[in-house]
């Protein structure tokens, strides 16, 4: 009795024959470079010490301080409304305001790059920036 059956798979499979590619290897760990250099930037920039403090009101810039000055300045918002911005130790925030919210008050200190305070009632929009160009610029002492 013979039970001839064809249980072995003869299915050789050939891997082989193609080369690997070092050279895809290399842009995709390039690419990954490139990524995390960027991202490495943006983290950096956005961790950045802004050096410039920006006033608007209604959409449109008003003044701006460096945030190297100490100073108090009154903003005047819209329909009479007012934000009392402080700078002091490289740091700014909005210490009053007559607005009904008070929200603006309560955001906190601002210095980095990109951070903003607004008002929405008055309209008010203080915001970090940086200027590269490190120039002197006007003295602004405010008793
Ligand atoms: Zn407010």
């Amino acid at each position: 009795m013979k039970t001839d059956k064809n249980t072995i798979d003869k299915t050789e499979k050939k891997s082989g024959g193609k080369p690997v590619s070092y050279k895809k290897d290399l842009i995709f760990i390039g690419i990954f470079l490139a990524v995390g250099l960027i991202l490495a930037a943006v983290v950096f920039l956005g961790k950045k010490a802004g050096n410039s403090v920006t006033v608007s009101v209604s959409g449109k810039e008003v003044i701006s301080f460096s945030l190297d000055e100490d100073l108090e300045y009154m903003i005047e918002g819209k329909d009479g409304g007012k934000n009392l911005l402080i700078i002091k130790d490289g740091k700014a925030w909005i210490e009053e305001a007559n607005c009904r919210d008070g929200l603006c008050i309560n955001m906190g200190k601002i210095d980095s790059v990109g951070q903003s305070g607004i008002c929405l009632p008055n309209e008010v929009v203080v915001s970090i920036g940086s200027d590269e160009v490190t120039d002197e610029g006007p003295d602004v002492v405010v008793y």
